[in-house]
């Protein structure tokens, strides 16, 4: 029997196996996992692969975890006196050894594994950067076949460890992040794999909720306070749905961290919503136009998981939480704040995250002493180029108004070839 099953947070149904797939009763209710065992337990296993709460049977890759330490640096100079990072790069002096220099990887590393034993024998993947280079990155070394569709806008900042010929890159020329995914979804119904599913897939919230499962490890608690910069949300929900499970153990803690969580100015669809007090997204908050103005390109979603029962509205509610709007200036500010206290340098998601821990602080929500714990979504890419060569990604571009014809004679070739 397998450690797991899958549950709609709305009305309560378990599905035995649910690859991605939306509760058949409730259309706008994320499914969340339900491990049969509510005491949270680490293996001998290496890595990751260690914590029980995860929806992996027979993982056979080796996955380091992230880096939680207690800062001194940043604590400082922010005025907190229990600060935890969870830093998500590469960083080997400390013992921080993601290559793809960011917490996608987990996503990545859980959503393959969990796709294989489901029979599932290739992914489309949508992205607007990292993540395109973490699922690249897991492709490669476990040969798991994955078609990634990023938006032309986004190539500026990618980069991929191997060289471009191991996994197909597909770039939409007209389009923005959503417009991909859109794209992904027509790649999936033409060549007969699924689109890795984005918030739905259960696999990659708990893959992302890692962050959570390390922290509390090594903290031996639940944290007061976490924070974290949204784009789609995924990370945030993972990482709440974790706490969660942490807080049924009952062993850590008994009360949710309160998540903060912040977006980059202009572009912050879930800020304005939640500053109102809307469930609902606004239109005029998702315009296009917004999203080259934002220096944080990954962040740049406009189908982020917000309204969905299960989604960030709720986890927000459920903690008690804030948004936060950061300026590019301050998001600059951070990085090289960060770079000052702590000795690496981190990507500009990231910096988000770090200027709204201080907002956090300058309105009194997190105090002197709370524990707080910080995601370093993502970091050490400057430190990773002294170690070793990244390759820049050379796409090839498509329209988002690619037929199906077009897709097979693009894709189902090669695909057939190599699966
Ligand atoms: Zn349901």
């Amino acid at each position: 029997m397998s450690h797991f099953s899958i549950q709609c947070r709305h009305c309560g149904k378990h599905l035995e196996n649910g690859f991605c797939a939306f509760c058949e009763h409730c259309k706008d209710a994320l499914l969340v996992t339900d491990y049969r065992d509510s005491h949270f337990v680490e293996s001998s296993a290496e890595g990751v692969w260690r914590f029980n709460w995860l929806p992996v049977h027979e993982p056979k890759i080796k996955q380091p975890g992230p880096l939680i330490y207690h800062s001194k640096g940043l604590a400082a100079e922010v005025g907190l006196d229990d600060l935890f990072i969870a830093f998500n790069g590469y960083w080997p002096e400390k013992g921080a050894l993601l290559e793809t220099c960011t917490f996608k990887e987990f996503e990545a590393a859980t959503v393959l594994q969990n796709a294989k034993e489901n029979g599932i024998e290739g992914l489309i993947v949508a992205s607007a950067g990292n993540t395109a280079r973490a699922f690249a990155h897991l492709s490669a070394i476990t040969g798991f076949p994955v078609v990634i569709v990023v938006p032309r806008m986004c190539l500026m900042e990618m980069w991929y460890l191997e060289p471009q010929f191991t996994v197909p890159t597909l770039a939409v020329h007209d389009g923005d992040y959503a417009d991909s995914i859109d794209v992904a979804k027509k790649i999936a119904l033409t060549t007969g794999f699924p689109f890795e599913g984005g918030v739905k897939n259960v696999a990659k919230r708990d893959g992302l909720g890692i962050v959570m499962l390390e922290a509390v490890a090594k903290m031996g608690k639940l944290p007061d306070h976490y924070v974290q910069a949204v784009g789609s949300g995924t990370g945030a929900i993972g990482g709440w749905e974790m706490a969660e499970r942490f807080v049924r153990d009952g062993r850590f803690g008994s009360h949710l961290p309160v998540m903060h969580l912040g977006q980059n100015l202009p572009f912050a669809p879930m800020l304005h919503a939640w500053d109102r007090g809307s469930r609902a997204l606004f239109p005029g908050d998702l315009n296009p136009e917004l999203i080259p103005r934002i220096t944080t390109r990954v962040l740049s979603t406009r189908y982020p998981a917000y309204s969905v029962k299960g989604g960030v509205y709720d986890a927000l509610t459920s903690t008690r939480g804030a948004m936060y709007g950061i300026e590019n200036d301050a998001v600059y500010a951070a990085m090289d704040m960060f770079l000052k206290t702590e000795g690496i340098d981190i990507v500009p998601a990231a910096g988000v995250a770090v200027a709204t821990l201080g907002q956090a602080i300058k309105t009194g929500s997190i105090r002197k002493n709370d524990t707080v714990l910080l995601n370093i979504t993502g970091g050490g890419e400057t430190r990773l180029r002294k170690d070793r060569r990244t390759y820049s990604v050379v796409p090839t571009f498509i329209s988002k108004k690619i037929t199906g014809k077009e897709i097979e004679d693009l894709l189902c070739h090669d695909l057939k070839k190599n699966s």
